[in-house]
């Protein structure tokens, strides 16, 4: 049968991406809805049909340990709430699906890895590009070297923020940061598929032009990599640019995704020509990579190490800020998160 997924916070993306994606999954479906606005409970439950025993609120939530339908709990709350809910899942004995970025420190990821494990439950991040075919294909033309050595990965990934002061993404202690907590994510998520190679350094810089909107976060971030093969990478993230893509220089000819990250469509060139492939909904791609795992022991393909590694280098941007643009070395075990 399908795994039941429980989400956790009806905002935006649960509301207009997650709960419509999961109506055309094959091998999971919405079974429960766990939200802190009583009044979201009734709309939910007649456009989902979600039984009243399936809905929950922050208080008793961690009662779904005796709830059987529910088998996955995808955590979809301000970023600070992250760890809380996802420990508190796998406590429950539930897999976890956590949204990006994984949490709001390293400190964090390794307490939810940690959960996850003792609780023998599987966890998966909300990174639905790798199940995305323009994004699979560029992770393949890196592990293939499709077009030779790739010798420079850039990435942007950014928004203009119009005027929404109140908003928990500008607000530090729910968001963790501002446009690299957000955006930034992407940015480093693509020149690590695009190359298939975790960076082995980090050197970083921040802009401001708008302080008296962007008062505790971040507005604007760039940030240059090298790794190990040679490859030189570049990322702007920012919340008053706006930009999406990923452009690879090779050895043999190039790659770029343009948009890189948005939802549908994305759309792509290489030096050999115009990408095209079919466009279906990413969130339904990504949970039914995520069920499969589960279900069938499929390979995991965004863990939480995945996660875990972005995080590491979020924050060793922000360490090279704070050192006035130092380069800060990032060390990896082989493999790690890739
Ligand atoms: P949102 O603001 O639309 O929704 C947030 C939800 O959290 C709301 O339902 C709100 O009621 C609830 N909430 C609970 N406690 C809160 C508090 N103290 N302050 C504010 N809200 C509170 O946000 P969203 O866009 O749905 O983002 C939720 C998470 O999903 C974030 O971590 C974000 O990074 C992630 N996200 C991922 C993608 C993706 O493509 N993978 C896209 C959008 C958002």
């Amino acid at each position: 049968g399908k795994l039941g997924i429980a989400l956790v916070g009806l905002g935006g993306y649960s509301t207009h991406q997650l709960a419509p994606a999961l109506e055309e999954t094959e091998h999971c479906y919405l079974a429960g809805i766990v939200t802190g606005t009583p009044e979201k409970e009734r709309i939910w439950a007649s456009r989902y049909n979600i039984p009243a025993e399936n809905i929950y609120n922050y208080q008793n939530f961690d009662t779904i340990a005796e709830n059987p339908s529910i088998d996955v709990v995808y955590v979809v709350l301000p970023n600070s709430m992250h760890a809380d809910f996802s420990i508190r899942a796998a406590k429950a004995g539930k897999h976890v699906i956590c949204e990006k970025p994984m949490a709001i420190s390293v400190e964090e990821c390794d307490a939810i890895i940690k959960a996850c494990k003792d609780a023998g439950v599987k966890l998966g991040m909300g990174y639905r590009l790798h199940s995305e075919p323009y994004t699979k294909e560029v992770k393949k033309y890196a592990k293939e070297k499709t077009f030779g050595h790739i010798r420079y990965i850039a990435a942007d990934a950014g928004y203009h923020s119009g005027s929404y002061p109140n908003q928990w993404r500008l607000n530090k202690a729910l968001s963790g940061g501002g446009a690299l907590m957000n955006m930034g994510v992407y940015a480093i998520q693509s020149i690590i598929y695009g190359t298939g190679e975790n960076p082995i350094s980090v050197a970083a810089q921040e802009y401001s032009t708008r302080p008296t909107y962007f008062k505790q976060t971040d507005e604007t971030i760039t940030a240059q990599f090298e790794f190990e093969s040679g490859t030189v990478g570049n990322i702007m993230t920012s919340h008053n640019i706006r930009a999406n893509r990923l452009f690879a220089s090779c050895e043999n000819g190039w790659f770029e995704l343009d948009p890189a990250s948005t939802y549908i469509p994305l759309a792509g060139r290489t030096s050999r020509g115009t990408l095209n492939f079919p466009q279906e909904s990413q969130q339904k791609l990504q949970m039914d990579d995520f069920a499969k795992h589960v279900l069938f022991d499929a390979p995991n393909i965004a863990p939480g190490e995945m996660g875990r590694r972005d995080m590491v280098i979020v924050e060793a941007i922000y360490e090279s800020i704070a050192l006035g643009g130092q380069k800060i070395p990032l060390k990896f075990p082989n493999g790690y998160g890739l």
